[in-house]
């Protein structure tokens, strides 16, 4: 059986769906801010929202804004779409991104031309997907152009 690439494209987005404790990073991306939390007994970072330090397990942390700086730990690319949303972007790449300020998070490079490389800088783009603002990646050295 085919599907008709108009059937496709009215998939519905896979939309996130936050927990209270993930809300406030959802609402700073929708404000332009991508944020991670920080603890404040050892200084850790991390992604995604939970409320112990995954370190010390102290509760005491506050939100932090990421500069937008980050480099490429790994990725892979589909070439199959596992949600008809996707399908019509066929290949696309999932990465795992680290940022400098040491959270990681998975999100896609966008604008690479299919040049990804280990360890490659990236900037943060934050980008929308039916209204909801997404922490997107792209190669560092397209700003230079
Ligand atoms: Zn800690």
């Amino acid at each position: 059986m085919t599907i008709a690439a108009e059937d496709m494209i009215e998939a519905a987005f896979p939309a996130p769906a936050p927990n209270e404790m993930a809300a406030p990073y959802w609402r700073a991306l929708d404000e332009g801010r991508l944020t991670f939390q920080r603890c404040s007994a050892c200084a850790n970072a991390w992604l995604p929202p939970r409320a112990e330090c995954p370190r010390c397990l102290s509760r005491e942390w506050q939100w932090a804004t990421a500069s937008g700086a980050a480099r490429l730990v790994s990725w892979v690319v589909y070439h199959h779409g596992y949600h008809d949303y996707y399908a019509t972007r066929l290949p696309y790449n999932v990465a795992v991104v680290e940022l400098a300020e040491g959270p990681r998070l998975i999100s896609n490079v966008v604008d690479a031309a299919g040049k990804l490389a280990i360890d490659m800088p990236l900037r943060l783009t934050i980008q929308r997907e039916a209204g909801v603002a997404l922490a997107r990646f792209t190669p560092a050295s397209n700003q230079a152009k």
